[in-house]
C-alpha cells in the first residue's frame, strides 16, 4: 500500500473538491511505487489552467504548455499541475503543433513516453493501462504504444529512454531498443541544448557507461558524438603497451571507473582520448603510438562543447582536464615542474584531474594507483604548502648589488622579480650557478648607473 505525501494529496483533494479529476503522474509516481525518494511532483487534471490558478492562490502559470506551478513552502519541492493533453503529432520532434486538451486520464496517459512514466495515482486508485507496474517489476523501459511511432513523434524520447534506463539501472525492452535503432537519425532534429541536458543527466546517473554503450549500439552516439563513436574502431593493443581495449571501450571503462560524481569530470574522462584515432601510428614492429593525442583530443573536445552549447565555465574545466590528462608522475620531476603543472591545470581542478587519472588507469586494466602516483599526490600537496616567493630564489639582493656593483634601490627588486618570474614559469632553474650566470650576462647589457638615478 502506497501513500502520497501530504502536500501532494492536498493538491489532488483541492481539485477534487472543486469537482475536477486529478492524479499524480510521471516520475514521482514511478519512484513512489519503486520505494525510492521522489523529487518533483507532476499532476494531471481535467481542470483548465485558469481554473487551476483560481484554486491555488499561490500558483503561477509558467509556460505555454498549460502547466501551472503550485508553490508549497514545507517541504519545498516542485509541484506542477498540467491539464490533460492528447496531442501526438510533434512536427519539430519536440513542441506539439498545438495543445489539444484531453478528455480522460487514459487519453493523457496514452501520450506519455514510457509505461513506467504512464501510471497515475490519486492516493487511492492506481490507473495503469500500459502495465507500467509490471515493467517496474521487470526493470524495463518500454514505449507506450508503438515505439517507432512514438520516437518519430518526438526524437528526444530516445535519449530519455537511455538516460532513464541509466538512472534506474533498467534494460530497454527489445522492441523499444529496435525502434531507437530505426529512428536514431532523427536525433538531428533535437536542439543542442536538450541533447546537452540529457547527456549531463546521463553523466550524473549511476550507470553512465552503460548508457554510452547503448547509444553506440543504437546508433545515437554516431550522430551526437561522432568523434567518440569513431574511437571504437581504433585499436591500441600493442607490444610494450598496457592497453587491452580499443580506444572507445577504454573511454567507456574510464568513465565507469571515474571516482568523481561530477558530470563535468565524468564527461571529460569520457572524451580524454578522442584524439587517438587521428594520431594513430603503428611501426613495422607493431608498436602503436598516439603522439600528441591530447592536443587533438582538446581540439575535438572544444568542437563538441561548442556544438552542444556547454557553458563557458564547464567548457574551461573540461578542456583543462583533457588538455593535461597525460601528466607525468615521474618522481624525478622538480618542484617547479610540479608547480607548472598546478598552474596549467588550475588548483581548483587538481582533484578532478586525479579522478580522471584513476578512471583512466582502472579503465585500462591497471591498478587504481601506484607508488609513483601516490608520491606525486603527496608532492602536489607539499609544493602547495610551501609558498614560493622571491625570497625562495637561490640568489638575493646582495648578489644583484655585487654583480651590478650598485647600491640598494628599486632596480634590485625589479631584477629579482624578473628572475623569479622566469623560475616560476619554468624557463629558468632555481639554481645558484645558473642565476648568477644570468646576472653576469645582464650586468654587461644593462647600465645600472643610469637606472639608479631614477630612470628605468
Ligand atoms: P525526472 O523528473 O526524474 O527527469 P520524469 O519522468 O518526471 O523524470 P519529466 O521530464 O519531469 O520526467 O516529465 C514528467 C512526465 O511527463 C514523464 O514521466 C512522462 O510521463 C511525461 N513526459 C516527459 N517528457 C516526455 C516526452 N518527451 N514525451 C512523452 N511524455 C513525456
Ligand atoms: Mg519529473
Amino acid at each position: 500500500m502506497i501513500n502520497l505525501p501530504q502536500p501532494a494529496q492536498k493538491i489532488i483533494d483541492t481539485l477534487k473538491k472543486a469537482k475536477f479529476a486529478a492524479y499524480a503522474v510521471g516520475g514521482s509516481v514511478r519512484d513512489l511505487i519503486m520505494g525510492k525518494p521522489t523529487k518533483g511532483w507532476d499532476f494531471t487534471t481535467d481542470a483548465k489552467p485558469e481554473e487551476i490558478l483560481t484554486l491555488f492562490p499561490d500558483s503561477f502559470y509558467d509556460n505555454q504548455f498549460g502547466t501551472v506551478g503550485v508553490k508549497i513552502k514545507e517541504p519545498e519541492d516542485i509541484y506542477e499541475v498540467t491539464t490533460y493533453r492528447s496531442e501526438r503529432g510533434y512536427s519539430d520532434h519536440r513542441h506539439p503543433d498545438k495543445i489539444i486538451w484531453g478528455k480522460t486520464i487514459e487519453e493523457d496517459l496514452s501520450r506519455r513516453d514510457f509505461t513506467i512514466n504512464a501510471i497515475a495515482f490519486d492516493g487511492k486508485t492506481i490507473v495503469d493501462p500500459y502495465d507500467g507496474q509490471k515493467d517496474i517489476e521487470a526493470k524495463l523501459i518500454r514505449a507506450v504504444g508503438n515505439p517507432s511511432d512514438r520516437f518519430a513523434e518526438d526524437a528526444l524520447r530516445m535519449m530519455r529512454a537511455v538516460r532513464i534506463g541509466a538512472q534506474l539501472g533498467y534494460m530497454i525492452d527489445p522492441a523499444t531498443a529496435d525502434a531507437i535503432k530505426t529512428n536514431a537519425q532523427s536525433i538531428t532534429s533535437i536542439s543542442a541544448e536538450r541533447i546537452h541536458d540529457e547527456l549531463m543527466k546521463l553523466m550524473s546517473s549511476p550507470y553512465p557507461g552503460d548508457g554510452v554503450l547503448l547509444m553506440r549500439n543504437t546508433g545515437i552516439l554516431k550522430i551526437i558524438l561522432p568523434e567518440l563513436d569513431a574511437s571504437f574502431n581504433t585499436q591500441q593493443k600493442s607490444p610494450l603497451r598496457h592497453h587491452i581495449y580499443d580506444v572507445g571501450t577504454h573511454s567507456v571503462m574510464a568513465l565507469k571507473f571515474c571516482p568523481s560524481a561530477d558530470p563535468v569530470v565524468r564527461f571529460a574522462t569520457l572524451l580524454h582520448d578522442i584524439g587517438k584515432p587521428k594520431t594513430f601510428h603503428q611501426d613495422e614492429s607493431g608498436l602503436i603510438t598516439f603522439y600528441n593525442h591530447e592536443m587533438v583530443s582538446t581540439k575535438l573536445t572544444r568542437n563538441i562543447l561548442e556544438r552542444l552549447r556547454f557553458s563557458k565555465k564547464d567548457s574551461e574545466r573540461i578542456l583543462a582536464l583533457v588538455r593535461w590528462h597525460q601528466f607525468s608522475v615521474d618522481e624525478r620531476q622538480t618542484d617547479s615542474a610540479l608547480r607548472r603543472f598546478i598552474r596549467r591545470v588550475g588548483k581548483e581542478n587538481l582533484a578532478d584531474i586525479l579522478a580522471l587519472r584513476i578512471g583512466d588507469r582502472l579503465g585500462g586494466g591497471a591498478q587504481e594507483t601506484s607508488w609513483r602516483l601516490e608520491l606525486y599526490k603527496k608532492r602536489l600537496e607539499e609544493v602547495q604548502l610551501q609558498p614560493f616567493t622571491v625570497a625562495d630564489l637561490k640568489i638575493d639582493g646582495h648578489d644583484v648589488m655585487k654583480q651590478f656593483n650598485c647600491k640598494p634601490g628599486p632596480i634590485v627588486g625589479k631584477i629579482l622579480a624578473q628572475l623569479f618570474a622566469e623560475v616560476e614559469a619554468g624557463t629558468l632553474p632555481n639554481e645558484r650557478e645558473a642565476l648568477l650566470a644570468l646576472l653576469s650576462h645582464l650586468s654587461h647589457k644593462i647600465k645600472i648607473g643610469v637606472a639608479t638615478n631614477g630612470e628605468e
